[in-house]
């Protein structure tokens, strides 16, 4: 689908709605990371310095469709303000009587946050006088909000519906995540490499179907490496298992033969009596996991071989940790991984908030091509699914 930049509309003189993803961690009603509103900043630098005035949305925690004022954007008004050097706006209200004279005296340069679009129980329902509303607050509209482009919300694919094409278009941020995902599910490099892990095959279970035909190579790791490895009757000890997912497991291997593809699964393993940091541990020989023991993380052999296929991959996508890497003991299969990411010459591609983590943890997200912003909506788009804030701008 071909959608606009905010490069390719008209934004000077107007004012132009951007939905952005400003939910940052708070604690006693401070930002503890800032980097989603730093994110925000290149699009709305772009609109400022075009001569727009910009109404800036985002929802923040989970609010339960009313006023909640430890939810209140005010924190992320006054981040915002110093970041931009300027003095910025914050509305009382998402819509109504007391925010449409704000917007409508904005001048060019100038920034107005609404509050917190879930104080009001239109948004996460997608009500359509809610959407009517925000809509007429701008003359235009950006979305920069990946992390939300898989829920249709009033602020998110609702709203967007209401402008005409040549009034909305994606955000910077935005751009880049469709860009990156473009490229990896259309136009890859080959030798193409999958690596996925975490906690489930039932969550990866759509990007596993996906990817097959268009990659060359799965590298499964995590817990679910367990129900594929149980489903071919290997020992599999007291580790995580989706007993009801063994059937499905043995389609997505068969599936895998057919199409000439490999799933290939850890050949060792960490092993640990239960899952913490004082527990008693060791490396297998082999696949197998011993009774009374639990497999934690991938092991020595099974980290240099898979470490080796993403060095000599020119495309990588990366979804769930190869371990329980929260616990350091356990956690050397994904910085390996992480490690040989960051050292390929591929173009690497990181998604999911737990892998993502664990590659911010180990400093080196800088040195992979993109990682994503949105751990969900990377996921249904690795699914091949369309998202409906992304469809909302066509
Ligand atoms: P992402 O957020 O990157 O998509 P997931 O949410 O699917 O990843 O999975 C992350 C979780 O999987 C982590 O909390 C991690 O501890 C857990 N995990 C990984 N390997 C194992 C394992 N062998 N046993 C139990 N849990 C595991
Ligand atoms: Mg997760």
């Amino acid at each position: 689908m071909e959608i606009r930049s905010v490069e390719e509309i008209q934004v000077e003189g107007k004012r132009v709605f951007v939905r952005a993803d400003l939910n940052v961690p708070l604690k006693d009603g401070r930002i503890t990371d800032d980097t989603r509103i730093r994110a925000a900043l290149p699009t709305l630098r772009y609109l400022l310095d075009g001569g727009a005035a910009v109404v800036l949305a985002s929802h923040l925690g989970r609010p339960k469709g009313r006023p909640d004022p430890a939810f209140s954007l005010a924190p992320v008004a006054e981040r915002l303000g110093e970041l931009l050097g300027l003095s910025v706006f914050l509305a009382p209200d998402v819509v109504g009587p007391k925010v449409e004279p704000l917007a409508r005296d904005l001048e060019p340069g100038e920034v107005l946050v609404l509050e917190n679009v879930r104080f009001h129980p239109g948004e996460t329902k997608n009500d359509p006088e809610l959407a009517r509303q925000l809509a007429a607050l701008a003359d235009a509209y950006v979305n920069d909000a990946f992390g939300t482009c898989h829920r249709a919300h009033a602020s998110t694919a609702g709203m967007a519906s209401l402008f005409p094409p040549d009034r909305r278009a994606a955000g910077l941020l935005l751009l880049k995540e469709i860009r990156a995902f473009e490229r990896v599910l259309d136009r890859p490099d080959h030798p193409y490499v999958a690596v996925l892990g975490g906690a489930k095959v039932s969550d990866k279970i759509g990007v596993i179907r996906n990817l097959l035909p268009r990659v060359d190579r799965i590298l499964v790791g995590g817990a679910m490496a367990y129900t594929f490895l149980k489903a071919q009757g290997i020992e599999v000890g007291g580790s995580f298992v989706e007993e009801d997912k063994l059937e499905l497991a043995r389609e997505l291997l068969a599936q895998a033969r057919e199409e000439g593809k490999e799933i290939a699964l850890p050949a060792d393993h960490v092993i640990a009596r239960d899952l913490s940091a004082e527990a008693e541990t060791r490396v297998t020989d082999g696949a197998e996991v011993p009774a009374g023991w639990k497999g934690v993380d991938i092991g020595p052999r099974t980290r240099e071989a898979y470490a080796r296929a993403v060095a000599g991959a020119r495309t990588v996508v990366w979804n769930g940790p190869m371990g329980v890497f929260e616990i350091p003991a356990f956690a050397e299969g994904t910085v390996a991984v992480a490690r040989a990411a960051a050292d390929s010459p591929a173009f690497t591609v990181v998604g999911g908030g737990d892998s993502v983590a664990a590659v911010t943890q180990a400093g080196l997200a800088d040195r992979i091509s993109h990682i994503s912003t949105g751990g969900g909506a990377s996921l249904e788009l690795l699914e091949g699914k369309t998202l409906p804030g992304i469809a909302a701008l066509g």
